[in-house]
């Protein structure tokens, strides 16, 4: 027996899109949330802990985690 990644192990539906995803960084299985909304619940939390309020929808249009980074910065700019 050796390490093989079993094909669909570990696949749950993502508890804010409703994507189908895995846990691909050993974390965001066990919040239900695929990788993007990870990324954007993190980086709504980011903005949140820099003075934001309700942060929340901020990055609903982003589809990859390089516009999720990009909005990001952009946002915390704004904050300065
Ligand atoms: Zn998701």
């Amino acid at each position: 027996m050796g390490k093989h990644f079993k094909k669909g192990s570990g696949c749950f539906k993502c508890r804010l899109c409703g994507k189908l995803t895995r846990d691909v960084n050993g974390y965001n299985g066990s919040i239900e949330l695929c990788e993007l909304c990870d990324i954007k619940t993190g980086a709504e939390n980011t903005l949140s802990d820099s003075g934001m309020d309700y942060p929340w929808h901020v990055f609903d249009a982003c589809t990859t985690p390089a516009e999720v980074y990009k909005l990001l910065e952009e946002k915390l700019k704004e904050l300065q």
